[in-house]
């Protein structure tokens, strides 16, 4: 297994020159464009790591399926799909024009902007410190590490450019999708952005939803069998945005991306998969992560269809 990571990162390591940084958080441009890393978790607890696997990253997007869990568990799927769809969407991560003009102002689904930002409102907890704190919490039992932080640069230079959210959640505020403070709602989510990370961390989590969210290490039932079960059809439908039908033809798992240039996969009942690539292509995914995916599925033979 070692030997086969090793290869698929050297063979990939080119695609990295077909993406960009994402600039829009101005701190990201700091990232290393050149790294690829990958670490794969199996259901017996053994890692396999190859690449830049030490490089340490935001966790970005990834975040949405741990807040997306922790609302389903607070409020159960009725109530959380009231607010927010299961669709897939057409439109980038961050866009705005379906929250006015589809589905009577529901965002498509939890894994674009919109639709994270109104599952973080649907926590429970007294203020942004609370919410945040068992987001971060909930994050250390998934990745068994107790030392995970946020990269406070990351999480500044979110927080001051991030109009294009601030605008999605005062839509959703105008519209009743979101009935709490606009600051603290969006500050949890800055917040769980900006949780620093490797692939190692990211892959664990993939191998909890793999394992039916039964932590593998230690077998703690951490997250409820039905709720893995619909985080993952979520994620292969909907987590790589509107880039999800081309990974599910190509790769086809359960995947999450970020613009820190993570992509966390669950193969059921096999592995966790974790990547990190900062280069980024046009829809926001990491171009030589996804490579690296494909020729992982193609060589393992993961795919789910
Ligand atoms: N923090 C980023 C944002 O809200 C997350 C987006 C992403 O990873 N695609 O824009």
């Amino acid at each position: 297994m070692k030997e086969l990571l090793n290869n698929i990162i050297e063979s990939n390591r080119r695609y990295t020159k077909q993406g960009e940084l994402a600039a829009y958080i101005p701190e990201l441009t700091k990232a290393n464009k050149d790294a690829l890393g990958v670490c794969v978790t199996t259901l017996d607890g053994q890692e396999f790591c190859a690449g830049d696997c030490e490089t340490k990253f935001t966790i970005q997007s990834i975040s949405k399926v741990i807040s997306l869990i922790i609302a389903l568990m607070d409020n159960g799927k009725e109530k959380v799909f009231s607010k927010v769809g299961v669709e897939p969407t057409s439109e980038a991560f961050n866009s705005i024009t379906n929250l006015e003009t589809k589905n009577l102002h529901r965002p498509l689904n939890p894994m674009i902007n919109a639709g994270a930002i109104a599952i973080v409102s649907l926590i429970e907890g007294e203020n942004s410190e609370c919410v945040f704190n068992k987001i971060l919490d909930f994050t250390k039992k998934m990745t068994g590490n107790e030392n995970l932080h946020i990269d406070e640069n990351i999480y500044r230079s979110e927080k001051s450019t991030g109009d294009r959210n601030r605008s999605l959640a005062y839509f959703m505020k105008s519209t009743g999708v979101i009935t709490k403070d606009i600051d603290e709602v969006l500050d949890a989510y800055f917040r769980q952005c900006s949780i620093e990370v490797t692939c190692r961390d990211i892959s664990r989590i993939g191998a909890v939803l793999a394992n039916d969210g039964v932590i593998p290490w230690n077998g703690e039932k951490l997250v409820p069998k039905e709720i893995a079960r619909i985080v993952k059809a979520i994620m292969t439908t909907c987590g790589m945005y509107d880039e999800s039908g081309e990974f599910a033809v190509n790769i086809g798992l359960p995947a999450k991306s970020g613009v820190g240039g993570g992509v966390m996969a669950a193969v059921p009942s096999k592995l966790g998969i974790g990547v990190v690539g900062p280069a980024l292509d046009d829809k926001g995914n990491s171009s030589a992560g996804i490579k690296v995916l494909e020729d992982l599925s193609k060589k393992l033979n993961l795919s789910i269809f």
